[in-house]
C-alpha cells in the first residue's frame, strides 16, 4: 500500500509501505476513505517537532472496516467509520471517565511504529474503544464527509477548548487563532448557546468563515492592540470565556489578558511558546482560571455526530482545499504558506 512518509523538515513524501494488518486480536484494518492535514503536522513539517526519517504521518481519517481481529465486537467488516486523533482501549478508568488521551494502551497515530492517517489503510488497535460507527450511506456523501473528518480532530478540539473555557448559553466568548480549531471552536461555542462570538483573525477568507459559524464581532488587530479591541468591546471587562487555539507565547498572553475577571481560558493549542505567556500573578489577582490540553476527541464524538448528521452545524466548511494521496506533499505546501486553511486527502 502508499501513505505518506516524512523524512525530515519540507521532506514529505509518497511511498510504498508494508499493507496495513491485523497484529492483535483487538485490532481492525481500516481502508482510508479521507483524511487530512492538521496544523500540528505542520510543526513536524517545519522541523519544530522532531520526527526520525521515515516516521509515518497525518491521525485524522475516516474509513471503511476492511478487517477484524477475533475480539473485535462492535465492528465488522464494511462498517464505515471515524477515528479520533489517539487510539484507545476504551476500558481503563481514564477511557471511562472519558479522557481516552491518557489511555495507558493508548496512542498516537504516525508515533513510530504505528500507521499514519494519510495512507491507504490503517491498522486500528483497539478498534472497539477507538472507532465510533457512522451511518453507512454517508461514506458517498461528498457534502458530508469533509463535516465528519474534522470530528476526529479539529472539531473535536474546538469543543474541548469551549467546554474547558465554560461556555454556557448567552455569555461572551473570544476566540484567539483563526486556524481550523480556532474557527471550531466558533462554531462549539455557538452551538453551545453563546450571546456574542469575538473572533481574533486578520484574513478574510478565515473570518468570513468564523462569521459563518456564529462569531459576532471580528477583531484584526495583534498583541496588545488586540487586548484594548476585545476590551472595548466588551465594555472594559474582557470575555468570560476564552478558547486559545495557537500554543504560542504571545497567543496565551492575550487569551488571558482578554479573559473577564472570574473567566476561564480553555486552551487546546498545542505548546510551542514556552510558558512565558502564563501570568499566574495576573490569573490570581483576577481569578482567571486556565483549563484544557490535548482533546479526548473519541469523549465527544458521539455529542457531536448527530449535529454534523443533520446539518445543525457544518465544520466541514474549514476544508478549503482537497488533494488525492499523490497531492498531499503539495498540500502540505499549501498550508505551510498559508494559501490553504486545512486540506482534505480524497482516495
Ligand atoms: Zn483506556
Amino acid at each position: 500500500m502508499r501513505a505518506t512518509v516524512i523524512h525530515g523538515p519540507n521532506d514529505i513524501r509518497i511511498e510504498d509501505v508494508p499493507d496495513a494488518r491485523i497484529q492483535q486480536p483487538t485490532d481492525a484494518v481500516v481502508r482510508v476513505v479521507n483524511a487530512c492535514i492538521c496544523g500540528s503536522d505542520l510543526w513536524a513539517y517545519r522541523g519544530v517537532a522532531s520526527r526520525e526519517a521515515g516516521q509515518r504521518i497525518g491521525h485524522e481519517f475516516l474509513g471503511v472496516v476492511e478487517e477484524v481481529g477475533p475480539q473485535v465486537r462492535g465492528f465488522k467488516a464494511g462498517d464505515f467509520v471515524v477515528a479520533p486523533f489517539v487510539w484507545s482501549d476504551g476500558t481503563c478508568d481514564f477511557c471511562r471517565e472519558g479522557l481516552q488521551t491518557s489511555c495507558p494502551h493508548g496512542g498516537f497515530w504516525g508515533q513510530v511504529g504505528s500507521d499514519g492517517g494519510q495512507g491507504e489503510a490503517v491498522r486500528v488497535p483497539f478498534a472497539d474503544g477507538t472507532l465510533v460507527q457512522l451511518p453507512k450511506e454517508a461514506a458517498g456523501d461528498e457534502k458530508l464527509l469533509p463535516g465528519l473528518l474534522s470530528l476526529s480532530d479539529v472539531m473535536a478540539t474546538g469543543h474541548h477548548a469551549a467546554v474547558s473555557a465554560g461556555v454556557t448559553p448567552g455569555s461572551t466568548v473570544a476566540v484567539v487563532g483563526d486556524g481550523a480549531v480556532g474557527l471550531c471552536g466558533v462554531l462549539a461555542a455557538h452551538r453551545l448557546g453563546a450571546g456574542r462570538i469575538i473572533a481574533l483573525g486578520r484574513h478574510q477568507v478565515r473570518t468570513d468563515i468564523a462569521r459563518k459559524f456564529g462569531a459576532t464581532d471580528v477583531v484584526a488587530e495583534r498583541g496588545e492592540d488586540a487586548i484594548e479591541k476585545v476590551k472595548e468591546l466588551t465594555g472594559g471587562q474582557g470575555a468570560h470565556a476564552v478558547l486559545e487555539a495557537v500554543g504560542t507565547e504571545e497567543s496565551m498572553r492575550t487569551a488571558i489578558s482578554i479573559a473577564r475577571d472570574g473567566g476561564a481560558v480553555g486552551y487546546v493549542g498545542v505548546p510551542h511558546g514556552g510558558s512565558a505567556g502564563v501570568d499566574i500573578g495576573q490569573m490570581f489577582g483576577r481569578n482567571v482560571q486556565l483549563r484544557g490540553g490535548v482533546a479526548p476527541a473519541r469523549a465527544y464524538i458521539p455529542e457531536l455526530l448527530p449535529d454534523v448528521l443533520s446539518g445543525k452545524i457544518d465544520p466541514g466548511l474549514v476544508f478549503d482545499r482537497t488533494v488525492d494521496l499523490d497531492g498531499v506533499p503539495e498540500g502540505y505546501r499549501a498550508m505551510d504558506n498559508r494559501s490553504a486553511l486545512k486540506v482534505r486527502i480524497s482516495f
